[in-house]
């Protein structure tokens, strides 16, 4: 047989026999690689391992480690469940079952929904398919072969007829199933290691609720048990610490129907850490050379209209009109979905010299954005939030330098509350504003800020706003997730829309970069991360109340509030229990409050002007005077 010649990813090339499928390749390459093998990518088509290589083909071998991995294996899963159904359900009609993440789900028409036992059942049908090792067989038809192979599986049939003609059309067959699919699918079911089917919800046919509900259920498949387990240990934490119900359970928040959704009331402990966070923000922009502003909520249309949101931004504002009286005109009017005008209006309110950049403007500013109801989520996605942003007004050569004054405050931010975090950085997209020399100069130095500063990032190619390129900062929480954190963002298009301008040294008048910025981004959505991050025990310097006093008796009472008083002037937050409640009430009340410091105060105490100190994690810490106590919270401000 003659030999075809196949590219490797390292640019070596490699020669094997005609008609060498991917996994021979993979052989060929190298044995343990052959094992491991799950399918083949050609130049960015992702194909089965029993996929026939041509001449000249650029071929990848994916492994367990590939990240295209999990997504084929959670497809294949997807079919030995589909299967499993097939044979508990003969009736069964079938949908489509893709992967997603985390896992896969397949549609299924049945004539009740399924429940528990039904999936107990399945998933003990699926390790017998997984067990007997069933290949994974492609073949090709015409539309009308596979029309006719799908025959009394109308779903199937309705996918078939919308393929284009004269097509080859792509089936799989792994048993006792033959499914429409493009593929690939790993090599034989036995590849499918670990796996639990998670729950069933009723689905439209495609999305219309004018179509039949089928049932869809949601399965999860890893290549280790341990990973497996890992992930189940997880979604249960989550559910433990969302932030939902630890936000009632602590008495932070509420959301209430009566004003809307996405709108949240901060209650006395919600609203003290979240003054807490912003004085200890605050003070340390300051020591960075950031000036505070604070702007209106709410501003004539001519702004938006001026920024372009007018345009582009409003199905997400709350415009209204105002009636100026008889014989005039209406005012249109609109809440700020965003804080950057106001940034330039106090910018552009007085003359600007080079001397006075690069200008540092920070505001906590509220802005109201109506986010569809679907994906309004608690504190994570709310109509009403406060930025923790910034407007940095400098000339081209201060990018660098301001995004690595930047830098250091995430990095000083996310060390304090424990997260690790990574960079990546959103180039030119398709559609955009601004002259390609800026978008060139601003893009180099935010990688050239990032290099300097040491900060290793991805490169999202064509991700920046239509106005200029940003770095993002993402973070992992304690239990593995990640969250979108912070922007850092280049901006040509307001500087230009609101003509502003600063004077140079050679008295001729430029135009400034303008930069924006949030670390936390929006303080809601930060404090939902935290409460879940910290599970609702926050750091002492943070937590709502870092002491409760307990009288043991009520004789005690006026010595506890006394104690309570003191330590609230020296600036430690502080409750009474004054309950008439056993003792172990208390502590189980303070523990489940997750306040750091119990202090359990009687008559020796009263006598001593002391406190028996009990620490949430340590328990009892022995006795101190009240002052020695407020110092020891004191101290450990970050
Ligand atoms: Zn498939
Ligand atoms: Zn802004």
């Amino acid at each position: 047989m003659p030999d075809i010649t196949v590219k490797l990813p390292d640019g070596s090339d490699l020669t094997v026999p005609e008609g060498s499928t991917v996994a021979d390749v993979a052989t060929a390459i190298g044995p343990r690689l052959g094992q491991a093998a799950l399918a083949g990518k050609i130049s960015d088509e992702l194909v089965d391992t029993s996929h026939v290589v041509s001449d000249g083909d650029a071929i990848q071998i994916i492994t367990e480690k590939s990240p295209e991995a999990l997504h084929i294996l959670r497809h294949s899963a997807a079919h030995v469940m589909a299967e499993a159904v097939k044979d508990l359900f003969p009736e069964a009609g079938f949908g489509i079952g893709p992967s997603i993440e985390d896992g896969f789900y397949y549609d299924f028409d049945v004539d009740r929904a399924f429940t528990p036992d039904d999936l107990v059942a399945i998933e003990e049908r699926m390790r017998q398919i997984v067990a007997e090792e069933r290949l994974f067989a492609r073949s090709e038809l015409t539309k009308l072969e596979a029309f006719d192979t799908f025959d009394g599986q109308p779903l199937k049939q309705e996918l078939i007829q919308e393929l284009p003609e004269g097509e080859r059309i792509s089936i799989y067959n792994q048993g006792q199933l033959t499914d429409l699919c493009r593929g690939p699918h790993v090599p034989h079911t036995g590849r499918i290691p670990a796996f639990k089917l998670m729950k069933v919800a009723g689905a439209y046919w495609k999305g219309d609720s004018n179509r039949e509900m089928l049932q869809r259920i949601y399965g999860t498949a890893w290549f280790a048990e341990k990973d497996l387990e890992q992930y189940l240990t997880n979604i249960e934490e989550a559910e433990k610490r969302d932030h939902r119900k630890l936000g009632k359970e602590l008495d932070l928040f509420h959301f209430d129907e009566l004003a809307g959704s996405g709108l949240v009331f901060y209650h006395p402990k919600g609203a003290r850490l979240l003054s807490t966070l912003i004085d200890w923000l605050s003070k340390d922009l300051y020591k960075r050379g950031y000036y505070e502003i604070r702007t209106p909520h709410v501003y004539r249309a001519d702004v938006w209209k001026t920024s372009g949101h007018w345009d582009f931004y409003r199905e997400n504002m709350y415009p209204f009109l105002i009636d100026e009286g008889e014989g005039k005109e209406p005012s249109e009017y609109a809440v700020k979905p965003m804080n950057c005008p106001g940034a330039v209006l106090v910018y552009a309110s007085d003359m600007r010299s080079y001397r006075d950049l690069p200008m540092r403007l920070f505001e906590f500013g509220t802005v109201y954005r109506h986010e569809k109801s679907g994906v309004v989520h608690g504190l994570m996605r709310a109509r009403g939030f406060t930025q923790d942003d910034a407007h940095i007004f400098c000339t081209g050569e201060q990018i660098v330098p301001e995004v690595k004054g930047m830098l250091d405050l995430v990095k000083f931010i996310m060390e304090t509350f424990d997260f690790t975090y990574t960079a990546e950085v959103s180039t030119k997209p398709e559609k955009s504003v601004g002259r390609d020399e800026d978008w060139d100069t601003a893009t180099k130095a935010l990688m050239t800020a990032l290099e300097e500063w040491g900060l290793p990032f991805e490169i999202n190619e064509g991700d920046g706003a239509f106005y200029g390129p940003k770095i993002d900062i993402k973070v992992r929480d304690a239990i593995g997730r990640v969250w979108q954190l912070s922007t850092i963002q280049v901006d040509f298009n307001l500087p230009e829309r609101f003509d502003i301008t600063y004077r140079t040294a050679e008295n001729t008048d430029e135009r400034p970069f303008m930069l924006h910025r949030a670390i936390f981004g929006s303080m809601e959505r930060f404090f939902g991360i935290l409460i879940e991050h910290t599970a609702g025990a926050f750091p002492t310097w943070l937590a709502p109340v870092q002491a409760v006093v307990v009288p043991i008796a009520d004789r005690h009472m006026e010595f506890a509030a006394s104690v309570r008083k003191r330590l609230e002037a020296d600036g430690v937050r502080c409750e009474v229990y004054a309950e008439q409640e056993p003792m172990r009430v208390k502590i189980a009340k303070a523990q489940q409050q997750k306040v750091p410091y119990m202090l359990v105060v009687g008559d020796k105490e009263a006598e001593d002007d002391s406190v028996a100190v009990r620490d949430r994690l340590q328990g009892d810490i022995g006795a101190m005077s009240v002052c020695d106590f407020g110092e020891m919270v004191l101290a450990q401000r970050p």
